[in-house]
């Protein structure tokens, strides 16, 4: 779940709130009982997020996947050296 960021439209105070992603962006200040509404679009801070773990990810899975395509060619090669 994400945690977002809420100013307060009575009191201004900011606070977070952990919500589902679905949940409406708007929320009780926990200080006034006010209206609060949120404050930073997390888009920016996600796309930084998935982007660097994408990028981890992926370079790490296609080492992964390299070094296994290697034990497996020469798995292979064994194999059929033995067969023929
Ligand atoms: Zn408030």
């Amino acid at each position: 779940m994400p945690i977002y960021e809420y100013r307060c439209k009575n009191c201004g105070k900011e606070f977070e709130v952990l919500q589902k992603v679905d949940d409406p962006p708007v929320v009780t200040c926990k200080y006034c009982q006010g209206e609060a509404s949120r404050i930073i679009s997390l888009t920016n801070f996600q796309l930084k997020g998935t982007g660097w773990y994408a990028t981890d990810y992926k370079d790490k899975g296609k080492k992964e996947a390299e070094r296994k395509g290697d034990k497996e060619k020469k798995a292979e090669g064994k194999e059929g050296a033995k067969d023929s």
